[in-house]
């Protein structure tokens, strides 16, 4: 790397953190960070996951992007494929003769899904896309307030647009003017939201939703839901969590903590391919709900082929189903689902911990002072999979990482997201990345890059 021997920085012990948290305390370590690539190749050696990263085609050497859109495995490649054969031998009568019938798939997907949320598998189900099942469940709830209750949505300001751009849209629909009725959570730092502000916010405003993600897209900073919940429901509030970013690599316990109602898309840490379909649960107290987005494919799948002009939800979480299931876009979900199951969720977190963990060990003593900073907590209970690194350069340093087949991505203004998904990243790859940060900085290679962005 870069031949110092200085080890962590002091701001890196101030974390302290390794200790007190309990995934850690198992399978997590203080990193040897001056044993360099040895060290990486001994937590590889020991690594319970290893061979995980066996099962999945990888495009890039270093592929560090799963928070985005996971590659794909020879299972989720058998599932998919294996709905084709069905197509081709079954034609139609794969609806109900496929094993399993596609006509259940929303169903079934919902039951395989239900450990990893923490949830019964009725409060489960899969279908549409995360946006859509923001624009129902917003609807639902809104819908379900009592009249004398405020209609107010508690949102926070580095949520990822899309969130905001349904909730909007689902507030017009109903004369309520997303100005008076959207509620903002106002960032400290710009990189994480306070639990406490939260709390604080559902009492300044008028809120009857708070709405917040599990980890937010950017920081990678990780909610406390629990307390989020306990403290909307002691005010009469209902909460709803997006679990785009976690999903698949944070376990949940939804039921348990009583969330009311959650999303989550199938493409990042769950790797069910592009554009794969998403996930709901609603909480069962609230079966029965009328679905803001109802469709046939809501509709109670037993009496669904009689065709009623009359619509009879089913009395679970597939009612907030819309249309036919995207079969394709469904199948992988299967085999994606078997790999996590079989790491275990568990397991998952727990490397998933240690490795960002150890990426930060390493930023902390070889591109700190190469002017990288981090941007997500220190503390592995408040963080989600992927790790945010600061720099001015960030844009031109992500591109020129592309050329050298590290992908990650960026996000404006300065951040470049790194995620070690432990399905398939070995802790020698983090060790390469920040090799490879380093020496672009060293060599300002990403001064190559300038005039083509300027041209743009
Ligand atoms: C990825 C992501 C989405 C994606 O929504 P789509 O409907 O699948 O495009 C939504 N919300 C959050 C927080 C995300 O991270």
């Amino acid at each position: 790397m870069t031949g110092r021997d200085d080890g962590p920085t002091t701001e890196a012990d101030d974390g302290g953190h390794d200790h007190n948290f309990d995934t850690a305390a198992d399978g997590g370590h203080e990193h040897d960070i001056e044993a360099g690539r040895e060290y990486a190749r001994e937590c590889d050696d020991s690594d319970p996951l290893a061979d995980f990263r066996n099962r999945f085609a990888l495009p890039d050497a270093y592929y560090m992007d799963g928070n985005s859109l996971g590659p794909v495995s020879d299972a989720a490649e058998a599932s998919l494929q294996q709905a084709v054969d069905q197509w081709r031998e079954q034609g139609i009568r794969g609806w109900t003769e496929s094993d399993p019938p596609w006509f259940w798939y929303g169903e079934r997907l919902g039951d395989e899904l239900a450990p990893l949320v923490g949830a019964d598998p009725d409060e489960v189900v899969v279908g549409n896309s995360t946006t859509i099942n923001i624009h129902t469940l917003i609807g639902t709830f809104v819908d379900a307030l009592g009249p004398d209750d405020p209609q107010g949505v508690l949102v926070n300001d580095l949520d990822f647009p899309t969130d905001h751009y349904a909730i909007q849209s689902q507030l017009r629909q109903r004369g309520l003017d997303p100005d008076e009725h959207l509620h903002l959570v106002e960032s400290r730092d710009g990189r994480t939201i306070e639990t406490e502000d939260v709390i604080d916010a559902m009492d300044a405003h008028d809120v009857g939703i708070v709405f917040m993600p599990s980890v937010l897209y950017r920081s990678g900073q990780l909610f406390d839901l629990e307390t989020i919940t306990e403290a909307a429901h002691e005010r009469g509030i209902l909460a709803g969590f997006d679990l785009a970013h976690s999903i698949g690599v944070v376990p949940h316990d939804l039921s348990g903590i009583s969330v009311d109602f959650a999303v989550w898309c199938s493409y990042k840490y769950l790797n069910a391919g592009p554009g794969a379909v998403a996930g709901l649960y609603v909480n069962e107290r609230h079966f029965g709900e009328d679905p803001a987005l109802a469709g046939w494919w809501g509709h109670d799948k037993e009496t669904q082929f009689e065709l009623n002009l009359d619509f009879t939800p089913a009395d679970d979480a597939g009612a907030w189903q819309v249309g036919t299931v995207p079969v394709f876009s469904a199948a992988p979900l299967f085999g994606a689902l078997e790999l996590t199951h079989d790491a275990g969720i568990e397991a998952i977190r727990e490397k998933s911990v240690d490795l960002t963990s150890y990426l930060i060990d390493l930023v902390d003593a070889h591109l700190a002072d190469r002017g990288v900073s981090i941007g997500t907590p220190r503390d592995p209970a408040h963080r989600g999979g992927h790790v945010a690194l600061e720099h001015p350069e960030a844009r031109r340093i992500s591109e020129a990482l592309r050329d050298h087949e590290v992908i990650v991505d960026f996000r404006p203004p300065n951040v470049i997201r790194v995620a070690p998904a432990p399905l398939y990243v070995r802790y020698e790859d983090v060790y390469d990345v920040v090799e490879i940060i380093a020496d672009i900085i060293d060599e300002e290679r990403y001064e190559a890059y300038e005039a083509e962005n300027e041209v743009t």
